[in-house]
């Protein structure tokens, strides 16, 4: 673990602003092929990640809007507009959306940041646009208008496409980690207390990074679970990969001002993740 102590000039802050839950189940909801008999409840929030620091302002995904909470049956607490808001951060400001994939609690409210570059895989675009859409159930996790605008926004010369894994600032870098979607990218950020990642859903839970599961929507097995590996890889410690719906970040880690829903996680956890990276990565004893 790189618990490295760095001057504020070349780390950042970054925040997870949850703007809405969801009740589900563990069983069949939350859990690929998992035993009906194991149907406990296990809710699902909704993040979106801002990254501060060296004048920029990154965002990471942002969130759906709420009509889509209604039509979806999802519970809005805030508008991810207004989170930023309490931080000080106007929409305008920022500079780069990042998009983690195209998922409709992910990828909508694109036009409220008029200002940002948006930075996607080249792969997820081809995806959302492609063949893999005339399949109802792969499209459904997806909102045509929020595939729409990104394509305005690349036709109005504001989309930079990433491939791989990429730097978008010093400090920021993406990387592909497909498994959910086929273009699925996480994003590692430089903080005071070691690289952090913000995995979105390369891991929904810490609890299928710590048992090799999966949550139900795969686009392909095996990249999935390489990409857990891949973001411990990536993160300085279990404590640094920051899982993209799990409740526990926000019992994990110090919240901004004693906000409910603005979480701080530059700082150190107040509780550790339990995840042992020495025992061979993700797929502990129990998943074997
Ligand atoms: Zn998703
Ligand atoms: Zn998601």
């Amino acid at each position: 673990m790189n618990e490295v102590t760095q001057s504020s000039s070349n780390v950042y802050e970054v925040f997870a602003l949850r703007y809405a839950t969801h009740d589900t189940r563990r069983s069949g909801e939350n859990y690929l092929g998992d035993d009906p008999h194991d149907d406990i409840a296990m809710p699902l929030d909704f993040y979106v990640w801002v990254i501060r620091g060296n004048g920029r302002i990154v965002l990471v995904d942002t969130g759906f809007d709420a009509t889509t909470a209604v039509r979806r049956g999802r519970r809005y607490l805030h508008s991810p507009i207004a989170l930023l808001g309490e931080l000080g951060i106007a929409a305008s400001e920022v500079d780069t959306v990042v998009i983690s994939h195209m998922h409709y609690d992910h990828a909508g409210n694109l036009s409220e940041f008029p200002n940002a570059t948006l930075r996607v895989q080249e792969a997820e675009m081809t995806y959302c646009t492609g063949r893999c859409m005339c399949h109802e159930a792969v499209r459904r996790p997806f909102e045509a208008r929020d595939v729409c605008a990104a394509i305005e926004r690349l036709h109005s010369g504001f989309v930079v496409f990433t491939n791989g894994n990429e730097p978008i600032a010093s400090g920021i870098d993406v990387h592909l980690i497909g498994g959910h979607t086929a273009g699925l990218q996480a994003v590692r950020v430089r903080t005071a207390r070691g690289n952090i990642v913000l995995a979105s859903d390369a891991a929904h839970y810490w609890d299928h990074v710590r048992t090799g599961r999966l949550f139900p929507i795969v686009h392909h097995v095996p990249a999935m679970l390489d990409g857990h590996r891949t973001l411990m890889d990536l993160a300085d410690g279990p404590d640094h990969v920051i899982p993209g719906h799990d409740p526990l970040v926000r019992t994990r880690f110090s919240h901004w001002n004693g906000h409910p829903d603005i979480v701080m996680l530059h700082e150190k956890p107040v509780e550790h993740t339990g995840i042992d990276r020495d025992k061979g990565g993700p797929e502990t004893k129990e998943a074997r």
